[in-house]
């Protein structure tokens, strides 16, 4: 039986990424400290014979007395309204709790896959990203505890697999929603939904015409298997590239969820990216991966989430 440890697991993302493991008959160990996420995510789960819950902070020791074959570090607040809440810990987060997390990864020989991001590129001046770009990062702004931390994470893993020949996989995630995401956390797709759902008013900041492409949470889980049974160990981007402004997007909620709400308009925070929408050359042609859900559906699976949580 495969062991594999999944840091973040409380979270939206790694609550999804243990059910995919525990469907395919792995042995799951999740690490959280329920800074972002919930016991409500994983709680199905405790009666579970191979899933092994530890409350515990990544940026302590981790001490695991089984031998895992995989890693997946997914622990880091990940909404802009979280990460400004914790700007240290975050940065502590992608530091500490990645170095060791690698450590352990290096103690085991296990695969570790580490969870970056698209904001590695910032407010990019190349569209769509490719792999091979840079990016543009404010790393005293606003956003840049969470894009530096994520630029941290990556260099550091690069070079425990250059160094400490470790096994390691690199994932940069676009946008992704679905069921879990906290109805409160404040990014776009919950925040819009659950004003449209009890329609009080869409609060758009800027004008509306920044753009995001969204990938439902079943595409992501798939790459990110699909990436961890792969060998290529530098960053790839997964993400759908299907790309719209914000207020494409209130419209396609509105058409799902008929709703009172009008938009109100705020101020455009700081570094916002403009633009994002990710190349997924390189995920197509080496994992055979693109997403298949389309946003209306995906968006249709997300509100009927939410309607269940009353
Ligand atoms: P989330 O906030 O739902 O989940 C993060 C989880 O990490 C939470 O359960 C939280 O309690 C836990 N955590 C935070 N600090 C911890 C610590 N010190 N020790 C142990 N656990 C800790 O966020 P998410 O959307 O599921 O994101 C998960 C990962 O994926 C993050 O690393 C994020 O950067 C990355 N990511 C997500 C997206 C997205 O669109 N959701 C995009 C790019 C990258
Ligand atoms: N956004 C918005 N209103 C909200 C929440 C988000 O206009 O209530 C915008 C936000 O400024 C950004 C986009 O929607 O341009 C996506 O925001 P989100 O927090 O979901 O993700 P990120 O900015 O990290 O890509």
């Amino acid at each position: 039986m495969k062991k594999i440890l999944i840091t973040g697991v409380a979270g939206f993302i790694g609550s999804h990424l243990a059910d995919y493991f525990l469907k395919k008959n792995y042995k799951v160990f999740g690490i959280d400290n329920f800074l972002t996420g919930s016991k409500d995510n994983i709680k199905h789960n405790f009666d579970n014979e191979n899933f092994h819950f530890l409350e515990h902070d990544v940026r302590e020791k981790i001490n695991i007395s089984e031998k895992l074959d995989y890693i997946l570090h997914f622990a880091s607040p990940a909404s802009p309204i979280d990460y400004l809440k914790h700007p240290i810990k975050t940065l502590q987060i992608g530091a500490i709790g990645t170095e060791n997390i690698l450590n352990l990864g290096v103690l085991n020989k296990a695969v570790v896959l580490v969870a970056s991001t698209s904001e590695v590129y910032g407010d990019p001046l190349e569209h769509p990203q490719k792999e091979s770009y840079f990016g543009n990062v404010n790393p005293i702004g606003p956003r840049g505890v969470y894009d530096e931390a994520k630029r941290y994470l990556e260099a550091l893993t690069s070079a425990y697999n250059k160094k400490k020949k470790l096994d390691v996989r690199i994932i940069r995630i676009f946008n992704t929603f679905g069921p879990r995401m906290r109805i409160s956390d404040g990014r776009a797709i919950p925040t819009f939904i659950n004003q449209a759902l009890n329609n009080s008013n869409f609060t758009v900041y800027g004008d509306g015409q920044q753009t995001r492409s969204f990938c439902y949470i079943n595409d992501t889980i798939e790459g990110i298997n699909r990436l961890l049974e792969s060998n290529f160990q530098k960053p790839i981007n997964i993400g759908n590239p299907y790309e719209l402004s914000i207020l494409e997007l209130i419209k396609s909620i509105k058409r799902i969820i008929p709703t009172n709400s009008k938009i109100v308009y705020e101020d455009f925070p700081e570094n916002d990216p403009k633009k994002r929408c990710p190349d997924i050359s390189l995920a197509k042609k080496l994992l055979n991966w693109h997403p298949k859900t389309n946003l209306i559906d995906g968006l249709v699976k997300t509100v009927e989430y939410y309607q269940s949580l009353n």
